[in-house]
């Protein structure tokens, strides 16, 4: 039977974007070199920004300014996060939906989309065939349709756990799916989910109204602007908001993201886990003109400003950006990628190399294999971590900020890095990479003081060789 959904908003909900508020402090600031230099000094102390901070952070213009917001977004994040990036694949389940948003290609109304739901048994393949590749996390994908109702969903979420080819395992699985009801989060929960991700797209009122026919479900943008708020009402802590780029004035769209997280922090006491910019890309039958498209040099702009801005917030940069400048972001802030991506839906499992955008919901930017991905960041000098330490010893939400901000995610985060890392080496690595990884676990033990605590390390890394899985310090 289907789901019925109670269209209940959570308590107290309001609008918490300020449009007129934003649009004022956008247009009224100019570049303050003084002013620049207090908002960078507090961010390097990994305080949270205020909407006017970050609004005179986006009215940069000189080149100078620039490179100096670029350089702090730099120390900042090395600060926090060390130089390990967390990867992850998505995993499309099904393209059915009653929405027809303007820019995707599984809106209703496209003719040429190929329709389809993966069954439980299409599932184990796709994941057996991801886990052979190394992946570890993955975040499942759905339309909006009464198909796609809670139970459904977690039910995807229980298979995709029950699977293990070889030594593969796939230790914690987020979702993007649409807006539920308390009732129904509670459901999803139920079955160890970790970040329940929605993107607002636009925090602009009358853009969202262009591009979201008000006929439809996603058309009431109160619905979604207050899903987070009811995810949390379930018990879910663990929030990943996004806005798309390019629906309207990049500079509103960070001041909207800032605005939220403000919000999830002011009435739960703890912000987004996550935040994701995708910009728009090409999708099946999509002819739009898109006035407020973002260039690479604003999209740098964007990352920097929202690294300083929330600074315990993982930041997500997604494959819809190419090699080239995922390479150049990357350096700016950004915490999570993921790799070896295939939009097309049973696109693991029939390993078919082409894009065909009448089967995806936009095109790829960068389609390189989890190999290559991980081999190109050993270049870089970032850790590839698989780590899933923190959600499974329960650090999420409160807890997780309370360990981020006593300084601890260096301490454990860097070495659970490594462990996952060696895991990936040694089961799945071409032998290039296996020689690069190598190399940087070795110089990373090198920077670590010689203590008990490197010693569990190597001990770890000693097990691993010899076959045992799934350590973590
Ligand atoms: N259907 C659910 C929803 O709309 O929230 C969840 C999944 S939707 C498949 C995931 C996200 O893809 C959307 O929130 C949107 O931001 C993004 N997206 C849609 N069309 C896109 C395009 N043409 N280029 C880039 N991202 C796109
Ligand atoms: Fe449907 Fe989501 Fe695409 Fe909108 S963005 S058409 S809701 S799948």
């Amino acid at each position: 039977m289907a789901y019925k959904m109670d269209r209940k908003l959570s308590d107290g909900a309001f609008d918490f974007v300020d449009s007129e508020k934003i649009t004022g402090l956008l247009s009224g600031q100019g570049e303050d070199k003084v002013r620049l230099r207090e908002i960078f000094a507090k961010s390097m102390e990994k305080n949270p920004l205020t909407l006017e901070e970050t609004a005179a952070l986006l009215a940069i213009r000189s080149e100078e300014g620039k490179q100096e917001l670029f350089q702090t977004a730099k120390a900042l994040k090395k600060a926090i996060y060390g130089n390990r990036i967390v990867l992850f694949a998505p995993l499309y389940i099904g393209n059915l939906c009653i929405n027809d948003c303007l820019y995707c290609g599984f809106r209703k109304s496209s003719g040429g989309t190929v329709r389809k739901t993966l069954t439980q048994d299409e599932i184990v393949a796709e994941v057996k065939a991801l886990q052979d590749e190394g992946q570890k996390r993955l975040i499942l994908v759905f339309g909006e349709s009464p198909v796609y109702g809670p139970d459904f969903i977690a039910n995807c979420v229980k298979t995709v756990y029950g699977v293990h080819s070889g030594n593969g395992a796939i230790r914690r699985v987020n979702i993007n799916a649409a807006p539920l009801d308390v009732a129904g989060y509670k459901i999803v929960k139920a079955e160890g989910i970790g970040t329940y991700q929605i993107f607002q797209e636009t925090y602009h009122r009358e853009t969202y109204a262009k591009y979201h026919p008000a006929n439809t479900v996603k058309g009431d943008f109160m619905w979604r602007l207050d899903s987070l708020d009811r995810a949390f009402e379930a018990g879910i802590d663990d929030l990943g908001i996004g806005a798309l780029i390019g629906l309207y004035d990049w500079r509103f769209e960070v001041m909207g993201l800032v605005s939220h997280a403000l919000h999830l922090k002011e009435k739960f006491g703890v912000g987004p886990h996550t935040i994701s910019f995708p910009r728009i890309q090409p999708a099946e039958g999509m002819n739009l003109p898109l006035p407020y498209k973002c260039s690479d040099e604003d999209f740098k702009h964007l990352v920097a400003v929202l690294r300083l801005a929330v600074p315990y917030t993982g930041m997500i940069m997604t494959a819809r950006e190419s090699p080239e400048i995922r390479n150049e972001v990357m350096h700016l802030g950004v915490s999570q990628i993921d790799a070896g991506t295939h939009l097309e839906i049973g696109g693991y499992s029939s390993h078919s190399e082409k894009q065909a955008l009448e089967r995806e919901q936009f095109q790829v930017g960068d389609t390189r294999g989890l190999d290559q991905v991980t081999g190109w960041l050993l270049g870089e000098g970032f850790i590839p971590s698989f780590c899933t330490s923190c959600y499974r010893a329960g650090r999420t939400g409160d807890r997780f900020m309370e360990f981020a901000e006593k300084g601890l995610i260096n301490k454990f985060c860097t070495p659970n890095a490594l462990l996952t890392l060696a895991e990936f080496l040694q089961d799945y690595a071409s032998p290039n990479t296996k020689a690069l990884g190598d190399a940087l676990i070795e110089k990373e033990l090198q920077k670590m003081p010689e203590d008990a605590w490197k010693e569990r390390i190597k001990d770890n890394l000693r097990k691993i060789q010899t076959g045992q899985r799934d350590l973590r310090v």
